[in-house]
């Protein structure tokens, strides 16, 4: 049963309650935080994880194939709800959303209606307050508006993960000013617009102040950030880096072709409290295939930048992102980017196969990779991956590291697990408080993990 309309509700008695289901990055993740939190103000409740809810927001990715797909088998499956609770109020959020607008009312008419990244945080609890008092004019609507307030959202108004006290995200850039040829999200997201630096350091300074050890700026292209006074995440890290209790700081997703030399400059002034990872996506091996993605680096560029960092930050650990059967990527090419992985040994890499995008430059390519020959190229990067993850592992044996607790391990409930600096997981044996850092030795290291004992030391 839906809860009761407000007008009767005793005071203080929660509106309802709500369940957002979301796909895709950090920055979806963190608008689900936003979400949550505009509901909340308006007096709903997370649903129990086994109860129905009375508002469900489904928080949508439209940058593969298969999850706009999960997106759309969920939603169909919540059809039964909404017969069996007619009250119950279902909207879709997020790139889908965007990209898909009225359409997506056409194939899922049982859905409420349908907000864009950049217009949902603002305009869900309106929507939802107007339904639920039963103006049926809300129904149907699609806000499809790219606000150039979306990065200001009230920040003391964000609901963040409860299970997950030490670390939060802290939005400084929405939107992407690049165009490469397979993404959606300039489509889905909009031009980039950036926080004033006052209020991205005001909101560190509050988490800071509550406890949170780590903040993760983000941005689709976070090393684009340029606030109204011309200062550049550099800037901004140099600034964080300054505010106490705050123990560690960084920032994803970083595009190659803006990493300059004063922003990994930057990076290493402020360590130890910026961490020694960095998330670079290089997507492909291959010059030319690089030029047909438009992604404004060559190979030897994407090098230099690595190279660089390593030269002004020791010990930094690489992420990256591939992406194989891209149109026109060869055998040759391919190699170059098994060539690439080999040269760079980075410790993390996700690597996907390419599929087409309605909206983007790559759609109108034909796509003469087949699916199996994809899967085979992905099955020999995640092979090649393993390899060099292990051996990259392995060189934590034996050491003493700090790890920022998130939790319970996933694998086994008698073992906690958190996260080293260099954003490598680890689990080790016996309880820890979320949100606190505690020694732990190294003892085991696999390909994807690393496992070790506490010991009684201070970090
Ligand atoms: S930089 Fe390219 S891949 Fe990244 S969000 Fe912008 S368009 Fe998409």
């Amino acid at each position: 049963m839906p809860a009761k309309p407000d007008s009767v509700a005793p005071p203080g008695a929660p509106k309802g309650t709500y369940r957002i289901e979301t796909w895709g990055c950090q920055m979806n993740v963190h608008d689900s935080e936003k979400l949550a939190g505009a509901l909340e103000a308006e007096g709903f409740v997370p649903a129990p994880p086994s109860c129905e809810a009375d508002v469900v927001l489904l928080n949508t990715c439209a940058i593969r194939q298969k999850a706009e797909e999960k997106f759309f088998s969920e939603a169909g499956r919540l059809l039964a709800g909404k017969r069996r609770r007619p009250g119950m109020i279902l909207g879709v959020c997020g790139c889908v959303a965007q990209a898909e607008g009225k359409a997506l009312l056409e194939r899922a008419p049982h859905v409420d209606f349908v907000l864009g990244p950049r217009s949902a945080p603002a305009a869900v609890a309106d929507l939802v307050r107007r339904l639920r008092a039963g103006d049926e004019s809300a129904r149907g609507t699609v806000n499809l508006e790219l606000r150039d307030d979306a990065v200001r959202f009230p920040f003391d108004r964000i609901r963040r993960d409860p299970g997950s006290p030490g670390k939060a995200y802290v939005t400084i850039v929405e939107g992407c000013n690049h165009r490469c040829a397979f993404c959606v999200v300039p489509k889905t997201r909009g031009r980039e617009v950036c926080r004033p630096m006052g209020d991205v350091l005001a909101e560190v300074r509050a988490l800071a102040a509550r406890g949170v050890l780590e903040v993760e700026f983000l941005g689709q292209t976070v090393n684009s950030y340029r606030d109204e006074d011309g200062r550049r995440l550099g800037d901004l890290l140099h600034a964080a880096a300054e505010i106490d209790g705050l123990r560690r700081i960084r920032f994803t997703t970083s595009h190659p072709a803006q990493m300059t030399d004063a922003l990994i400059d930057a990076m290493a002034a402020a360590r130890p409290k910026v961490c020694p990872y960095l998330h670079l996506p290089v997507q492909s091996g291959s010059s030319a295939v690089l030029s047909a993605m438009r992604r404004g680096y060559d190979r030897d560029g994407y090098l230099g930048r690595v190279a660089r960092l390593r030269e002004r930050c020791p010990g930094v650990s690489l992420g990256t992102d591939v992406i194989v059967g891209f149109p026109g990527e060869g055998e040759p090419e391919f190699r170059e980017t098994l060539a690439l992985l080999e040269e760079v040994r980075f410790d993390t890499v996700y690597a996907f196969a390419y599929s087409p995008r309605r909206g983007t430059a790559a759609h109108e390519l034909a796509d003469l990779v087949t699916q199996e020959v994809k899967l085979d190229r992905l099955a020999r990067i995640q092979a090649l991956q393993k390899e060099i993850q292990a051996e990259r592992n392995r060189l934590w044996l034996g050491r003493t590291v700090d790890v920022l607790v998130e939790g319970t391990s996933k694998r086994r409930s008698s073992e906690a697990s958190g996260r080293l600096p260099e954003n490598r997981v680890v689990n080790f044996e016996g309880a820890a408080a979320p949100g606190t850092i505690v020694a732990v030795e190294i003892v085991r290291a696999s390909a994807y993990s690393l496992w070790g004992h506490r010991v009684p030391r201070e970090p």
